[in-house]
């Protein structure tokens, strides 16, 4: 019997290290331990020994017992050791490795050089207002001093949606949203998509930005108009800007000018940029109209007020250099990411 315990114990220990999970060693315990298990077959079989022999074989099963259980607890521990090295190596992180770069976007051109100007007219004093791209016939001509059958009307046609609701035209609108809200003193700009039922080429789009301005406030003049518009040139195309004003027309301002720049590409002597010419125009200005001031409800004995506005598009190509207008809405990243 002392050989037959012999035999299981070196045995258990055997396949105890051959055991390569804890469900192994488990099934090892309850092979070896448990109720049906051979150490205590073995205790049964204490019966058929001698009453002198009994306890000395007792103590003996019982020291093989807990060799075994030791040798089970010791497993199940180095066990647990390895799966938790075996984590570590696995999940392990090396922070030298170089990190995969995600593509970043940026901003569209029209949207960098927009916030530019937002940025200039806001370091003047001015608020920024935003009002509806659906718009009415009211506001977008008549309330502007085109009433229906103004030949003005002709160069601006658009989409409409009823014959009182129409896509806008122009930003201009936005004067007269401004001024029916709000008493003088008023500074804004407004800058917005508008649109005109126009064939898409290199320079037409069917949709297009401008950005309105408006300054209405007592004893406002042209000099006014003049000095902020100038200040506004040289912010944006740098302090050498040379700037000239044309009497020109628009039926809501009154005088009204275009404004233009010197060529900043030849200097004013002519060249492919200028179509010859040594000037580009970069917006159309004029004081507001008595009539259009009256309209909102603006007394024109004692405010007065003057306006602008100017087209975002036309801008951007200069600034870039961009020959095509169709490439701003196309949306190639291969010509976004150059900006
Ligand atoms: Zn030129």
């Amino acid at each position: 019997m002392k050989e037959q315990l012999e035999a299981l114990r070196a045995e258990a220990q055997e396949q105890l290290r051959e055991c390569v999970d804890s469900a192994g060693v488990e099934a090892l315990r309850v092979r070896y331990l448990g109720k049906k298990g051979q150490l205590t077959a073995l205790l049964r079989g204490m019966g058929a020994l001698s009453p002198e022999e009994r306890p000395k074989m007792g103590a003996l099963v019982n020291q093989a017992r807990s060799e075994i259980e030791a040798a089970l607890e010791e497993k199940i521990r180095a066990l647990k050791q390895e799966e938790l090295n075996r984590r570590l190596q696995e999940e392990q992180l090396d922070v030298t490795v170089p990190g995969v770069s995600a593509p970043i976007g940026k901003k569209h051109p029209l949207t960098q050089v927009l916030d530019e100007i937002k940025d200039i007219f806001l370091g003047m004093g001015f608020q920024i207002a935003s009002g509806p791209e659906v718009e009415l016939d009211y506001y977008n001509f008549e309330a502007l001093n085109m009433p229906k059958n103004h030949p003005a009307r002709d160069t601006q046609d658009t989409f409409y949606i009823t014959d009182n609701i129409l896509l806008r035209t122009q930003t201009s609108p936005m004067q007269v949203r401004v001024m029916e809200k709000q008493k003088p003193p008023i500074k804004i700009i407004a800058p917005g998509r508008v649109y005109r039922s126009d064939e898409v080429d290199a320079t037409h789009s069917p949709l297009f930005h401008q950005i309105e301005g408006l300054v209405v406030d007592k004893g406002i003049r042209m000099s006014d108009l003049k000095g902020t518009l100038e200040l506004f040139a040289k912010r944006l195309y740098g302090e050498e800007a040379v700037v000239r004003f044309r009497p020109h027309h628009f039926s809501f301002t009154e005088p009204s000018a275009e404004m233009d720049i010197r060529c900043f590409s030849c200097g004013g002597k002519g060249c492919r940029l200028c179509k010859g010419e040594g000037w580009i125009e970069i917006l159309g200005a004029g004081m507001v109209h008595p009539k259009v001031l009256q309209g909102c409800g603006i007394d024109p004995a004692e405010y007065s007020g003057f306006a602008f506005g100017m087209g975002l598009e036309r801008i951007v190509m200069r600034r870039f250099n961009i020959d095509d207008l169709r490439l701003f809405f196309e949306n190639d990243v291969r010509f976004l990411e150059q900006f």
